[in-house]
């Protein structure tokens, strides 16, 4: 695709150097946001569709019809992707070539239009210049890229939509579990399912985060960080936490995480732990994995580590698991799961080498 021209209509009223400093000084996760927003549109027609009217305009409010078909049908995905500022002050993303084909992957199972790899990139690229001072530098901070794309036509017919939005907005990030490293505490959901075959668990849509809210609360209120959601067909195997993929360390330097069977999402922190695993000469598998062969191999001692991963909290360690009464202590080892952390955090903040040209220099 040909290079689309961004118009770029400034923020008549930016935040001044001092209230931005203020919130780069302590920033937290999702609550803060730039001056500025992407946009582009897309319109069906006879060709297939087409974007256009792409462009950086001030954040703010959303002029959308309440007879908007994303609010009422859902049609509607996501991603989420960091910008790393560098001790030599330039900015990186991190693989967004695969956030940009797992957008295509969503938008292709909820009938919303494929936007090119180069337009995606365009548009982080054109959001981070024009707010380039908002990407923090200290330690475990990164501006937080939230791209989206959903239905905007007024219509309540249950089809798919002929008027479509894509934007970008970003918000500077912290620790996503705050301060240190301490490990998490995950709650088994039993009485919800996060998705079925067939289904979408695969794409990142909101509708899949709608429907695993109350699973959350169930976790916060007993005392946990997340919830851990399993696949009720197949023996009750392990699928994934409500953002983050799980990873399994053995004793007899195994490295094993859920398969991708349609049901949950592919990570792109989780594919490149497989690399960082097969590069550190572990036996990498996906495999499925039940709760009980959890509770047996950590009882045993052969699961000596068990960590969740993703873009937000990039890797923590599961401290304890709680399936109803039943308390799953964590093993306690936390040697590769550090080393995994560093050598990825390494690469994406600039400080250990990129030798597999993950880094993307905006
Ligand atoms: N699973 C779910 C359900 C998620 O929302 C996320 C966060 N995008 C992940 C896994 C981890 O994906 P990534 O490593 O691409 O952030």
């Amino acid at each position: 695709m040909s290079e689309t021209t961004f118009r770029r209509i400034e923020h008549p009223s930016p935040r001044t150097d001092a209230e931005r400093e203020q919130i780069l000084a302590a920033p937290g996760f999702g609550q803060d946001f730039t001056d500025h927003m992407v946009s582009i549109d897309w319109t069906n027609d006879e060709q297939g569709g087409s974007w256009h009217d792409a462009r950086v305009e001030p954040y703010g409010p959303i002029q959308l019809s309440p007879a908007a078909a994303v609010l009422h049908y859902a049609q509607e995905i996501f991603e989420g992707l960091k910008a790393y500022r560098h001790a030599d002050g330039s900015i990186w993303t991190f693989r967004p070539e695969a956030n940009a084909a797992r957008l295509n992957r969503s938008a292709a199972r909820l009938a919303l239009p494929q936007l090119p790899e180069e337009l995606f990139l365009e548009s982080i690229r054109e959001l981070v210049s024009a707010d380039a001072a908002w990407v923090p530098g200290g330690d475990g901070e990164a501006l937080y890229l939230r791209p989206f794309m959903y239905a905007s036509e007024a219509f309540l017919g249950v089809r798919s939509a002929n008027e479509v939005a894509y934007k970008v907005i970003a918000s500077p990030a912290g620790n996503y579990f705050g301060g240190e490293l301490k490990p998490v505490t995950i709650w088994v959901s039993r009485d919800y399912a996060r998705a079925a075959a067939g289904g979408t668990g695969a794409a990142k849509c909101g509708g899949n985060y709608a429907g695993s809210l109350v699973a959350q609360q169930e976790a916060a209120a007993h005392g946990a960080n997340q919830v851990l959601f399993l696949d009720p067909t197949h023996e009750n195997s392990v699928e994934e936490l409500g953002g983050m993929n799980v990873f399994f360390v053995f004793a007899d330097g195994r490295l094993v995480t859920p398969e991708l069977t349609g049901t949950i999402l592919e990570g792109v922190t989780r594919s490149s732990i497989l690399q960082l695993g097969r590069d550190m000469g572990l036996q990498v598998e996906e495999r499925r994995i039940t709760v009980d062969e959890w509770a047996a191999g950590v009882a045993s001692g052969e699961i000596t580590e068990v960590f969740a991963c993703g873009t937000a909290a990039v890797v923590t360690p599961i401290g304890r698991l709680l399936d109803g009464d039943e308390v799953i202590e964590s093993p306690g080892g936390t040697d590769v799961t550090l080393k995994i952390r560093e050598t990825l955090l390494g690469i994406q903040t600039g400080t250990a080498d990129d030798i597999h040209g993950w880094m993307h220099r905006l």
